[in-house]
């Protein structure tokens, strides 16, 4: 049961309960002299990204919903699980029974390569690969991940992975995506990857793995230490072209990427200078390379036909007179960026795949932050530091524009929803999902997941 609220003053309903929509919570309710948070979920589980992005390998990543779910159980915040704004509530009746709303929503939509052959409609404009448009063994990393991660939304995806793989994107999804496939049962020994997945992966026997990047090392987003990982893998040798390396960083190159390019190229140097090895799976990094159009046989993934291109001060350009190549595949996964999700009613940027927004406001009373407010650029920690930024926005504006008009908040909502016949799932609803998960994890995992909505439900009653 979730319990009606003691006469707050201002009433907050925050959509999202992943790292950005827990810590504007959390700064907000201690700012705020009187003040009730309402974080609205739509899945029964809180952390969004925490839970169904970070990969499951990264532990010490994960360790970070202790801190969040510390903000959870604040006596002025309320986790509402399991309710979907666009779908149990309209964006409008939000802004009815609240006095502020903020919209911390991520980016869950994969972006599409945009090449031909990449779907079998012939459909690349639409990029969401929840629909399932793609032609077989062609998967977005956000699904990809959501699967591996046991995300309900991705429990029947099933992809169709082969002896030879590739992703695309040089950032450090591409990177997560590499480890997952390539590590070791015992490297995957602690992680909390699902079984399922596990299985598929493991019978796949992926033998190649393509990392393509469009442009050069230089300009890689991934990071150092993720890069430094990928070189430790017990049965994954990488395979690198010197010939592909710049010997050193340009003068000219921007001080604040500095550092982490020379890093980046001392690693892939270290590479390149290896010896041959005889471990299983091989992981070719491919830079300059742009994917053009994807073949398929019977609607199955069979090559990925990619052209040379040519950097002109960083920027990848076309080379007309470059042949194309051609890398016969059985999956391919791109980990190219994501795109939010549209809420009906909220204002959103359809070019850039966020909501609409003015240095995280949206229009009177309604903000965004993190990735739903500027693109997914950024690391956890780095949606504290949007979080305060915020704060401080709507600090001021209730300075200048205080609230006096009463709202009704959650007993307005809880009447909604009731009528509606959906029950929301509260924090203690949530407490005993974490309990079952934990309980049923085999020795040495921290927890199995549950993938399917009604395990989750089920699980909390
Ligand atoms: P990202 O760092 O922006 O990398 C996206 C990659 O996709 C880039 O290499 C980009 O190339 C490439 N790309 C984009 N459009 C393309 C196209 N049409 N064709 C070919 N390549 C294309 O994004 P991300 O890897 O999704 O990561 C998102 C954020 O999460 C980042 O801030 C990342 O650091 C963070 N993250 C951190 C960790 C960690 O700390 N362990 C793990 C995962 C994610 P261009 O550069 O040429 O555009």
């Amino acid at each position: 049961m979730i319990e009606p609220s003691v006469q707050p003053t201002l009433q907050i309903a925050v959509i999202g309960s992943g790292p950005s929509g827990c810590y504007i919570a959390d700064i907000l309710s201690k700012k705020l002299p009187s003040v009730q948070i309402d974080l609205f979920e739509r899945l029964p589980t809180p952390f969004g990204l925490v839970r169904a992005g970070v990969a499951p390998d990264h532990q010490i990543t994960k360790q970070i919903t202790r801190q969040l779910d510390r903000t959870l159980q604040l006596p002025n915040v309320r986790f509402i699980g399991h309710v979907e704004i666009g779908q149990n509530l309209s964006y409008d009746e939000l802004k009815q029974h609240y006095h502020l709303v903020i919209a911390a929503t991520g980016a869950l939509q994969d972006r599409q390569l945009g090449i031909p052959g990449e779907s079998l409609q012939g459909d690349q404009s639409s990029g969401v690969n929840r629909s399932g448009v793609n032609i077989t063994g062609v998967y977005g990393s956000g699904a990809f991940a959501c699967w591996y991660n046991a995300h309900p939304d991705q429990a029947e995806l099933a992809p169709h992975l082969g002896r030879r793989v590739a992703i695309i994107g040089n950032g450090n999804v591409a990177l997560d995506i590499v480890r997952i496939l390539a590590k070791s049962p015992a490297e995957m020994a602690s992680s909390d990857i699902d079984p399922t997945a596990e299985q598929t992966i493991r019978a796949a026997g992926i033998e190649e793995i393509y990392l393509i990047g469009r442009r050069g090392p230089l300009q890689a987003s991934f990071t150092p230490m993720e890069l430094k990982e990928i070189g430790e893998l017990e049965q994954c040798a990488v395979c690198l072209d010197k010939s592909q390396l710049p010997d050193t960083v340009p003068e000219e190159a921007d001080p604040k990427d500095r550092i982490r390019q020379q890093k980046n190229l001392d690693l892939l140097h270290e590479f390149a200078s290896r010896e041959t090895s005889s471990k299983p799976v091989r992981l070719h990094l491919l830079f300059q390379q742009t994917p053009v159009r994807l073949k398929s046989d019977q609607g199955r993934l069979s090559a990925l036909e990619l052209k040379k291109t040519v950097l002109t001060n960083g920027h990848p350009t076309d080379e007309p007179e470059s042949p194309v190549s051609e890398l016969p595949l059985d999956t391919l996964i791109s980990a190219i960026g994501y795109r939010s999700v549209a809420i009906q009613g909220m204002p959103f940027d359809e070019k850039r795949g966020i909501i609409s927004n003015l240095d995280g406001r949206v229009e009177p009373g309604v903000y965004t932050l993190g990735w739903s407010q500027h693109g997914p650029q950024g690391v956890i920690p780095n949606s504290r530091v949007d979080a305060m930024t915020v704060a401080k926005k709507i600090m001021s504006d209730l300075q200048h524009h205080p609230v006096t008009a009463p709202v009704e908040g959650f007993d307005a909502i809880s009447a909604l929803l009731e009528q509606r016949g959906v029950r929301p799932l509260s924090y203690a609803d949530w407490q005993k999902i974490d309990a079952a998960e934990t309980a049923r994890a085999t020795a040495g995992k921290p927890r199995e997941k549950f993938r399917r909505l009604d395990q989750l439900i089920a699980a909390a009653k």
